[in-house]
């Protein structure tokens, strides 16, 4: 098919469009890496940043540490939650109630006789309208 003369220069040919695919193949497969670390780091409330590089260095390690670092972002969300439950203790809904509840959001509480608001069990009087518990 090919003349023998022309067989070192085909196959030289040949091996290095493979390095190149290979390159191509190795660099797509880094930023998909990168770009993934990158967005799971802004879920997680991380720095996009950083994380962009440390998925593109250590690849697949960078990725596992990131998915084994605690989720700040939901953890401030449960500050948030918590904080706003247990300044305000206005809770509209009993779902929402039961969810907390389980999740050990609001622990200890009693409930008005006059206007329902949830109170601290710490508190001897209503938050909501100051009736005495
Ligand atoms: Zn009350």
């Amino acid at each position: 098919m090919f003349n023998s003369t022309y067989e070192p220069l085909f196959t030289s040919i040949v091996s290095r469009s493979i390095n190149v695919v290979l390159c191509i193949v190795l660099l797509v497969y880094v930023l998909c890496n990168a770009s993934l670390g990158r967005w799971v780091a802004i879920k997680k409330g991380y720095s996009s940043i950083a994380w962009f590089w440390i998925c593109f260095f250590f690849g697949l390690f960078g990725l596992i540490a990131l998915c084994a670092a605690p989720n700040k972002s939901l953890e401030r969300t449960l500050r948030e939650i918590r904080a706003a439950v247990f300044e305000n203790a206005n809770i509209t809904s009993g779902r929402e109630e039961e969810i907390l509840r389980k999740n050990q959001i609001i622990r200890k509480t009693w409930i008005c006789h006059e206007c329902e608001t949830i109170n601290p069990e710490s508190a001897s009087f209503c938050k909501g309208c100051g009736k005495y518990r």
